[in-house]
């Protein structure tokens, strides 16, 4: 099987814009997005035209600023600043990476908790690692997960999880949310030892490395789920690229149960998962229980 991200992405973003109207409606409320990016990154820009573009699909308010490469720390942390005070900005996103002269960390505790749609926040990431209600968990974790149970069915418990990579965005909170759906989970980085053996024994793999075709075929245990979080561009010759992700497709599907392709499979979650993220902060900034999606 090959989980198909885009298709899975475009149901929940239906589902999104079913709840935005529906929010309209009933509360007189259009949850609105506020994405910052600083500087020209390409990619960056790229993400960042995607993000909006998807928000007003879903038919939620849009707030797009892009501030120059010199922009300081202080005239960014204003801007944060503005936005916890601005009541039709329900979340706010500081797209990430951050010229070398401003400190992440620094940017992202300035954020109110309650509209960090990021789930970068320390409030947030301890609120998912104590295992409560109310956390904003970040999104390529969360688009895992439901990649996950498309293969699995929504019942994950007891499975062993063997997730590659301990990153603050993608490693460890999806290592958390494994935990939370009682799998038992192995966290595995640039350390650990005979990772292709830990590997064959998982029931889900998940590979958050940023290393091209990484994880090999016989790496993976027959029938395994496998989540491709990667997203690498190697050379595909003729002077030209191609994305790949982490694990090296091809030899790996025809061992796995199910896999995520790159791109198609992870990658379309995350900004999906980012708006349902939205919704849910609205709703809790407001009082309203946020709808199920
Ligand atoms: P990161 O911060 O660079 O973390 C990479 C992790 O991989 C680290 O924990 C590192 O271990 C581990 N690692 C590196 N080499 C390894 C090896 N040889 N064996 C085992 N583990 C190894 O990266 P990230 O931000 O988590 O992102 C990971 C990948 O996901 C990247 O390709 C990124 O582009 C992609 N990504 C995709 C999305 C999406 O929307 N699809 C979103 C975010 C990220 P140590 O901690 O020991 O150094």
């Amino acid at each position: 099987m090959i989980i198909d991200g885009k298709a899975t992405a475009a149901e929940l973003r239906q589902r999104i814009g079913e709840a935005v109207d529906a929010l309209k409606q009933q509360h007189d409320l259009t949850p609105g997005l506020a994405v910052v990016l600083v500087g020209t990154d390409p990619a960056s820009e790229v993400y960042v035209r995607n993000k909006a573009r998807q928000t007003e699909e879903a038919g939620m308010r849009g707030f797009k600023f892009t501030l120059p490469e010199e922009t300081s720390q202080d005239q960014l942390l204003a801007k944060v600043h503005e936005l916890n005070a601005n009541p039709e900005v329900h979340g706010i996103l500081v797209q990430l990476p951050l010229p070398d002269h401003i400190d992440e960390k620094t940017v992202i505790e300035a954020i109110d908790p309650a509209k960090d749609v990021d789930g970068f926040h320390a409030i947030n990431a301890g609120r998912l690692m104590n295992g409560e209600a109310g956390a904003l968990v970040p999104c390529t974790p969360v688009g895992c997960v439901i990649l996950a149970k498309q293969h699995l069915g929504e019942n994950l418990s007891g499975k062993h999880a063997v997730v590659i990579g301990r990153s603050n965005i993608v490693g460890k909170p999806v290592a958390m949310l494994l935990l939370k759906e009682h799998c038992t989970v192995s966290i595995a980085h640039s350390r650990t030892e005979d990772l292709p053996g830990l590997c064959r024994q998982a029931d889900i793999v998940v590979a958050a490395v940023g290393r091209a075709e990484m994880v090999k075929g016989d790496w993976i245990k027959p029938g395994a789920t496998v989540i491709d979080v990667g997203i690498n561009r190697i050379d595909a010759g003729e002077g030209k690229t191609r994305l790949v992700g982490d694990v090296a497709f091809d030899k790996a599907a025809s061992v796995a149960g199910a896999i995520t392709p790159v791109p198609g499979g992870v990658g379309p979650m995350t900004i999906a998962c980012l708006l349902r993220n939205t919704v849910t902060a609205a709703c809790s900034q407001l009082g309203i229980t946020p709808p199920e999606l």
